[in-house]
């Protein structure tokens, strides 16, 4: 970084790339430093799609946190479209943050995301996570795999926990150390780079996927259609809404059925929860309607893709 953009008071600026296989728990990761919730986890893989930008402003610095879609070999576009985002945010970033599931062995997953960033010439930090869901013992020898997984290298190696914010503060000072100085690029109030309506689409899409679990696995796309103000009636002692119209997108007809549920009540349920959590987003009460589409073979199709926002070349 050039001499004119160092801070008189030295603060540090840099954007970090969260690498990881699927479900190593990135997202976790992020909502915990933020303190709130922005990117969405699910215990099922590939749920982050678009790479979102968190940002952490304190007193002596900004980390711009990419969280990049898992790194897994594509079987279809849509899987191409994420490895591709998640290599290109590598190329753009300051530092790397991988993170590794302490819950298994260094596997052949893993293997592939260590040769992609073997030869980075940027500072790379370790997170070894979901460590509460060991005994010590066993902790100390799985990272000990990890340690001669990764011999050759010299990245700091981190454990933590970051369900339970453990070990997490210890890794954000390290990585607050290794981006260099810089001016602030963001305004402290701005946590996410994503638009609320971006926001919203993802909790609904979350609240499909944790509900119907392998069912519908991500063959669905969520697209908020319209949000308007609903005006209050008179007299009414009502606190004022905010109507949305949302459609949940999917491949087959039978997997509608399963979304819409017996007597609507699948649809009902994810409906009420993606509500409460867009309520608390926008910090007011909410009329969520929802549809469910029939689009088939979606992912294949590069307009689909770009009309739900999943960023191409
Ligand atoms: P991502 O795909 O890497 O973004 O992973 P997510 O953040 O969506 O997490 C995947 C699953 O792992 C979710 O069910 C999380 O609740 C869970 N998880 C994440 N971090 C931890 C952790 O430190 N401990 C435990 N026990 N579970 C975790
Ligand atoms: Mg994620």
């Amino acid at each position: 970084m050039s001499l004119e953009n160092l801070n008189q008071e030295g603060f540090k600026s840099g954007f970090i790339a969260l690498i990881g296989r699927p479900n190593v728990g990135k997202s976790t990761f992020i909502n915990q430093f933020i303190g709130e919730k922005i990117a969405i986890t699910s215990p099922i893989a590939q749920t982050t799609r678009n790479r979102l930008k968190v940002i952490l402003t304190n007193q002596k610095s900004q980390m711009i946190f990419v969280d990049t879609p898992g790194i897994h070999k594509p079987h279809h576009l849509l899987g191409e479209r994420l490895v591709q985002a998640a290599k290109r945010s590598i190329g753009e970033v300051d530092a790397v943050l991988v993170i590794f599931e302490a819950s298994h062995s260094p596997g052949r997953g893993d293997a592939f995301i260590l040769n992609l960033i073997r030869n980075l010439k940027i500072p790379v930090i370790v997170a070894l996570n979901k460590w509460d869901l060991l005994e010590l013992r066993q902790f100390k020898e799985r990272k000990k795999e990890y340690l001669d997984f990764l011999e050759g290298t010299n990245w700091p190696v981190f454990s933590c926990s970051a369900l339970k914010r453990e070990g997490c503060d210890d890794l954000i000072s390290e990585i607050e150390k290794k981006i260099p100085f810089g001016p602030q690029l963001y305004p402290s109030y701005m946590k996410c780079d994503h638009p609320e309506k971006f926001l919203m689409a993802e909790f609904i899409r979350e609240q499909v996927l944790i509900n119907t679990r392998e069912e519908i696995p991500h063959s669905v796309a969520v697209s908020i259609d319209k949000i308007q103000d609903i005006p209050l009636k008179k007299k009414s002692n009502q606190n004022p809404r905010t109507g949305i119209l949302a459609t949940i997108c999917v491949e087959k007809k039978s997997q509608k059925g399963i979304l819409i549920g017996k007597g609507g009540t699948m649809l009902k349920k994810i409906g009420k929860e993606s509500r409460l959590q867009i309520q608390t987003l926008i910090n007011g009460n909410v009329y969520l309607e929802l549809f469910v589409k029939v689009v088939p073979d979606w992912r294949s199709k590069t307009s689909r893709l770009n009309e739900f926002g999943y960023e191409g070349n």
